[in-house]
């Protein structure tokens, strides 16, 4: 059967970490409830700061040596100066900021919307932030022109585990204060390689090498999506390119963020949090570089399955992941069958086998995911794809049984579909 428009392309190994339904890899991208976060890193756990609500600064007071807000969220570290008038007009932002729950809010009051990465997408290292006490490390003037100003706050007691975030301070003519917050994403890349294709722009960490006829591809790409699912695409899809997850980690002002032994494996997140529906994608994945049809397919379709499991299916489907095609993750499940013939696919779906590698779990939902809503094309072609849209959350076995139509009665009958139409399609590919 033809493929459909949306997944034509070069048959070239597309590497993918990125999984929405399940922890992964070093940065352990996993699941959001939040329909509109579609991948998360959680090497940080998983958590929206959400802080005490608002008292005047001038409650400031001394406990322990140490300048505290009358709401205790917001410290400051002993021998930062914060008497200064500049100083003071940031740390009121600050606190202000620390009190919003919900990181586009913030950008309605305290953050920049100079640029078009903050206005958007406000303060992205706060989505990766569990502990809610932050404490002020230091301000510190970043440039000569005294515009620009650089705030460390570290999150939760000094330790090695504690989340250290970088953003800054900038001047911001016309405003009622001159000064707005700043994300890290949108300071640093400011002198970067940009180009554009279509509705995206490509942001190109100095490392990399633009490829204008990748470019081109992943925007024809991202609107065969739009129109196979028949949904509007973002206006535009920035997609950051960087060498590796802890790259881009750093580049949102997670500069704590320790490098284990996956450190430098590849994978990419997606957000689609914008105010104005535009997406992101952050990629530390080279090899795929602008042509990352996975992650291009979370950025168009952001969260309209209603949960992980189909999404990552859908995008599984189109783009692959882990590296491999949607050929070699249907391989990859079948050899899996074969030496695993005890592990049902309910045990899969349900908790993740302590026998089996966490990633190697994920690479077979993954697969599964696929194969499902490669079933669902088959059966009912394009009218299938839409069906998937707007449905309620619900478990991926229930999703499967839904779409499938596998009795709910029979406890094997999912299991049986899984194997056989594993079978079919490696078999159909060799
Ligand atoms: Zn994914």
């Amino acid at each position: 059967m033809p493929a459909p428009a949306a997944e034509r392309g070069v048959r070239r190994r597309d590497r993918d970490n990125d999984n929405s339904n399940i922890a992964k890899h070093p940065m352990n991208v996993r699941d959001s409830t939040n329909p509109k976060m579609i991948c998360r890193l959680s090497i940080l756990g998983i958590c929206l700061l959400s802080l005490a609500p608002p008292d005047g600064l001038s409650a400031q007071r001394a406990i322990g040596g140490v300048q505290v807000l009358a709401d205790a969220m917001l410290v400051v570290q002993p021998g930062v100066d914060t008497l200064a008038a500049d100083r003071r007009a940031i740390l009121r932002l600050l606190r202000a900021h620390a009190n919003k729950s919900n990181s586009i809010d913030a950008s309605t009051e305290t953050w920049s919307r100079a640029d078009v990465i903050d206005f958007d997408f406000g303060d992205l290292a706060k989505d990766f932030v569990t502990q809610q006490r932050a404490t002020l490390e230091s301000i510190d003037y970043d440039d000569a022109t005294r515009s620009t100003q650089r705030i460390r706050l570290r999150y939760g007691p000094a330790s090695a585990s504690s989340v250290v975030i970088t953003l800054y301070a900038v001047r911001e003519a016309g405003s009622e204060s001159p000064w707005r917050l700043s994300g890290s994403l949108a300071q640093k890349t400011r002198s970067w390689t940009r180009r554009t294709a279509g509705r995206m722009t490509f942001l190109y960490a100095p490392s990399m090498v633009p490829d204008q006829r990748r470019a081109g591809k992943a925007s024809q790409f991202a609107d065969s999506v739009a129109r196979l699912f028949d949904v509007p695409a973002p206006p535009n899809i920035l997609f950051v390119l960087t060498p590796s997850p802890v790259f881009y980690m750093h580049l949102l002002g997670l500069e704590s963020i320790s490098k284990g032994p996956d450190a430098q494996k590849p994978g990419s997140l997606t957000k689609r949090v914008s105010p104005t529906g535009n997406a992101l994608v952050l990629s530390g994945d080279p090899s795929q570089a602008e042509f990352n049809k996975h992650e291009i397919a979370h950025a168009v379709l952001g969260g309209i399955f209603g949960s992980a499991f189909p999404s990552e299916g859908v995008a599984s489907w189109l783009g692959g992941s882990y590296g491999m095609s949607r050929e070699s993750l249907f391989a990859t499940l079948f050899a899996f069958q074969r030496r695993n013939p005890s592990v049902s696919l309910d045990r899969l779906l349900k908790g993740a086998p302590k026998d089996i590698p966490e990633e190697e779990v994920r690479i077979l939902r993954n697969a599964t995911g696929a194969l499902a809503v490669h079933e669902v094309y088959r059966r009912r072609r394009v009218a299938g794809l839409r069906g998937l849209r707007s449905l309620p959350a619900m478990a991926p076995e229930d999703w499967l049984r839904v779409q499938l139509n596998v009795s709910s009665s029979d406890p094997v009958a999912l299991d049986r579909w899984w194997r056989a139409a594993t079978v079919r399609e490696v078999g159909a590919n060799h």
